[in-house]
């Protein structure tokens, strides 16, 4: 039995297997060893930097933090793309986490990506901005739907409430996941006609 406050007290655990730590790190030395760097690139003309490739223990800490009920592994997770955003060089004005639709955030109780993104955002040097971004709808799973549906479902999907607030800004978004890139181009897109200069994303894991 796993309650929040059991969490906190019980000692550090990997962020995928559970396996008791030594010392504060995101995962076990055997998990650690199974997680795969992954390059820069761009992703429907978004740059993404991640963490590491979608698999192994990356996917099943990403599940955990996703399904299994557990905001508090946003905190590994998030010195996790602290480090990608330093090994990459990453600079940027502002920060802002891709946005649940009202109704999955009510579902869900959290956005894992805004929880990732405060953070992150201690040692990017920028701001988080967690309402400059909306989600107005495609709140049906990602994870169910094809690369076509993927994109007809974020397409148009994100609108930008506060324009003051990335204006002639270098953007950083965070995300969990990039897999097609359908998300991030609809982001991308959005903040982009909202004058941002620049869309990078970071996210914990890319789909190679
Ligand atoms: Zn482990």
């Amino acid at each position: 039995m796993f309650t929040a406050l059991g969490r906190l007290l019980s000692p550090p655990s990997c962020a995928a297997c559970s396996a008791e730590l030594r010392a504060r790190t995101v995962f076990c030395v055997v998990c650690a060893r199974a997680v795969i760097e992954i390059p820069d690139a761009r992703v429907a003309g978004v740059l993404v930097v991640a963490g590491g490739a979608y698999g192994g223990p990356l996917a099943d800490a990403v599940r955990r933090l996703k399904f299994g009920d557990r905001p508090d592994l946003a905190s590994p997770l998030g010195d996790l793309l602290r480090a990608a955003a330093l090994r990459a060089g990453l600079e940027g004005d502002v920060v802002l986490p891709v946005p649940l639709h009202p109704r999955r955030l009510v579902h869900r109780g959290y956005n894992q990506a805004a929880l990732l993104a405060r953070r992150a955002v201690r040692s990017l040097g920028a701001p988080l901005n967690v309402d400059a971004l909306e989600r107005k709808r495609g709140d049906r799973p990602q994870v169910e739907l094809s690369a076509a549906a993927r994109a007809a479902n974020v397409e148009g999907a994100f609108v930008v409430r506060r324009p003051c607030a990335v204006e002639g800004r270098r953007v950083i978004v965070i995300d969990d996941v990039v897999t097609t890139g359908a998300t991030a181009k609809a982001c991308a897109d959005a903040l982009r006609a909202a004058g941002a200069t620049t869309v990078t994303m970071l996210a914990l894991a890319r789909v190679p």
